[in-house]
């Protein structure tokens, strides 16, 4: 089952195509910002920590993200065997807790997808998605700054999983249907998913055009 942890900055889709991967795979998608707004929306004393950060643009605190996410991690695991997390990790400490929980639970990640687009890209897609959605973080102010704390805190995380040769890298600057393809075709031919029903397997990636950056 896939155990996939979807990192990338503000708009580069990793929304859209968690939800993609996990209708093709039957794992848990596990949202970290959904949960979060989740918890906002309830007014608990815990959605009204969150708020300050979220609304700010600022990372929540590990303690909290931990607090919120284990819990659907496990259920998740328990359910499905797998998940997909959008979001979670974005920060080193948050990066080595996880793979500690997840060897603790025999639910360590099989595959982190890097997904990335120019930065202009981003901001126009935030903003679009402004117009429709009114998120109350998708005004310019915020998304530059959540930017910039993508640069900081989770970019370093990209050489950590490189380095641990689960990293794929894929520019979501193209059709969603080419993206789409090259990341099923990667986890194909790394044994990450089985080929689906009507597909050849490994060979269907290596003709997808896949690149590999781990
Ligand atoms: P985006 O990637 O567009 O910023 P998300 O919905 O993933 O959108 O996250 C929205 C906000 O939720 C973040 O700006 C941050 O405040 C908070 N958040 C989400 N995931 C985490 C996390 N793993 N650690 C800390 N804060 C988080």
């Amino acid at each position: 089952m896939v155990r996939v942890i979807m990192l990338s900055p503000p708009g580069a889709g990793k929304g859209t195509h968690s939800r993609w991967l996990t209708q093709q795979t039957g794992a848990a998608h596990i949202s970290s910002g959904d949960l979060l707004r989740a918890e906002v929306a309830r007014g608990t004393d815990l959605g009204r920590q969150v708020a300050g950060y979220t609304q700010r643009g600022d990372l929540v605190p590990d303690e909290l993200i931990f607090r919120i996410l284990a819990p659907a991690v496990v259920a998740a695991a328990r359910d499905t065997g797998g998940y997909v997390l959008d979001g979670f990790p974005r920060t080193m400490p948050q990066a080595l807790r996880a793979a500690q929980f997840g060897a603790d639970l025999a639910l360590t990640s099989n595959a982190v997808i890097y997904l990335t687009a120019p930065e202009e890209e981003l901001v126009s897609r935030l903003l679009d998605r402004a117009r429709r959605d009114g998120r109350a973080d998708d005004t310019l102010g915020v998304i530059q700054h959540r930017l910039a704390v993508f640069a900081k805190e989770t970019a370093p995380l990209i050489d950590y999983y490189r380095g641990r040769g689960i990293l794929l890298e894929l520019s979501t600057d193209r059709a969603e249907a080419e993206v789409q393809a090259d990341l099923l075709g990667w986890l194909q031919a790394h044994a990450v998913m089985p080929p689906l029903a009507g597909e050849s397997g490994p060979d269907h990636a290596k003709s997808a055009g896949m690149t590999s950056a781990g």
